[in-house]
């Protein structure tokens, strides 16, 4: 479907003479121009030029539910017309928060019965930092001010975020990270392992934070961040090993575990959370994208029962935002989680649809080009490498290789993310087995024309 729109070319002169684009080199965007996305349906995007574009990325890790489910269309309109706004700062409530709250209190596991609404997943980890060091200054400590994060996690791009977060880009620019932030090293094997089995070293990875909390002084530490898979690091799945040792060193130390799910929530690691597929028992999640499946921004951070009554214990939090707690997004947010729940959406995936795509995704490992392939749910990488054996890395500059590899996805109608040399995929969690055959041809053929392209430019090496 196209609509009555301008021509292509002239949308997108006005896209470059006007729009600032995020993460994105402006110059060299307008001189070839952004693609233009008008309509989508399912897992599949239109383009202003008619094209069909199968999106292995749920947009950006959030579409969870698909494209064109008029019902969330249909619950912000009913919204817009009760209570568009009201806030919820000035003793006063309203419906959707209340409903909202509570249905992410029974969804989330364990002791997380309590949610503090942000606008946004940056928002969210900028309340979590404030709030765990509100939390220990309320508990009679409030020298434990450092959260410790990790080198290629991401948790968004406020000051706060960017600066928990470990991309060293990020920091290069505006002077991050702000105070009390420390990183410890991520535990990517394919790129970092070195001779140790992947066990080996998914606990000297993991130690690190203990080896760190012992140089800052445990006494100075409030809390740990990591997403339970890393999304915009590479979709890095850690060793097995990983996270019940972080699990064992945070109750050691009694620092307190944020697991960032602002991507793995909400079915896409094959559960509802992340958490619950690595065995994590974290006292705050990170929660955003998936929330809402991307159709209206929402972030929320849900906190133990344990820091929820330190908190009313305490002196009032200074903290919150307009948008905290927006009707509209709660009541898109609830309709998300009815039809995911009820049309058994993260159960299918879970069970059915993740892994056909595994076994799909795995056999992506035979391709010349590709080293390790990694899956977890509906979240999956591959490694592009010049030789498997040894996982080496292309002797041109980090993300040649993979750059070229998504341009050819693009143009083969397929949005295929790469971060450096890795190739990730988040597809929409309603992806059926056919449109997977599809995606994985498509990736193939997009790999053999990497692979011809870097063979007849030099790169292969
Ligand atoms: C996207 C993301 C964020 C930031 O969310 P925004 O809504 O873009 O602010 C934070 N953490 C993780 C793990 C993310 O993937």
């Amino acid at each position: 479907m196209i609509d009555n729109h301008l021509p292509t070319g002239e949308l997108q002169a006005l896209d470059a003479a006007h729009h600032m684009h995020p993460f994105t080199e402006g110059a060299a965007l307008a001189k070839k121009g952004a693609r233009i996305i008008t309509s989508a349906k399912g897992v599949w995007l239109t383009d202003s030029e008619g094209e069909e574009i199968l999106d292995a990325m749920a947009g950006l890790w959030c579409v969870n539910i698909g494209y064109g489910r008029d019902e969330l269309v249909d619950a912000a309109a009913r919204q817009m017309k009760q209570l568009p706004f009201y806030n919820t700062f000035f003793q006063t409530s309203h419906v959707p928060a209340i409903m909202l709250a509570k249905r992410l209190a029974e969804l989330a596991p364990g002791a997380l019965n309590h949610v503090f609404f942000n606008g946004s997943g940056s928002d969210s980890n900028d309340t979590n930092l404030r709030l765990v060091r509100h939390y220990w200054a309320a508990k009679g400590q409030p020298e434990r001010k450092v959260v410790i994060s990790r080198w290629n996690g991401y948790h968004g791009s406020t000051m706060g975020a960017a600066s928990l977060g470990g991309m060293k880009g990020m920091h290069a620019q505006g002077g991050l990270p702000i105070p009390d932030i420390a990183h410890i090293d991520q535990p990517d094997w394919w790129s970092e392992g070195g001779d140790m089995t992947p066990d080996e070293f998914g606990l000297e990875r993991a130690r690190q934070l203990e080896s760190k909390i012992e140089e800052i002084g445990a006494d100075k530490v409030a809390a740990f961040i990591a997403e339970p898979v890393q999304g915009a690091g590479g979709v890095i799945v850690p060793p097995e090993s990983y996270w019940p040792e972080i699990q064992r060193i945070t109750q050691k130390y009694g620092i307190l575990l944020i697991a960032d799910e602002v991507i793995t929530g909400f079915g896409r690691t094959g559960n509802w959370f992340g958490s619950q597929t690595m065995s994590i028992t974290p006292d705050i999640m990170t929660c955003a994208k998936g929330i809402t499946s991307g159709y209206i921004p929402l972030g929320a951070s849900i906190v133990s029962t344990e820091i929820f009554d330190t908190l009313n214990a305490a002196e009032e939090f200074a903290h919150g935002y307009t948008y905290s707690g927006h009707p509209v997004a709660c009541a898109v947010a609830l309709e998300n989680l009815r039809i995911l729940e009820e049309e058994g959406i993260v159960e299918r995936a879970g069970k059915e649809t993740a892994p056909y795509l595994k076994e799909k995704w795995q056999s992506l490992a035979d391709h010349p080009l590709v080293g390790e392939a990694k899956i977890v749910g509906m979240m999956g990488s591959i490694a592009l490498t010049p030789n498997k054996a040894t996982r080496a890395k292309f002797a041109a500059p980090a993300g040649t290789v993979g750059y070229i590899c998504r341009e050819r996805c693009f143009a083969n109608n397929l949005v295929m993310r790469h971060v450096g040399d890795r190739m990730i995929i988040s597809p929409p969690l309603v992806i059926s087995k056919d449109e997977i055959d599809t995606l994985i041809a498509r990736a193939r053929l997009s790999l053999d024309e990497t692979y011809e392209k870097i063979k007849a430019e030099g790169l292969y090496a």
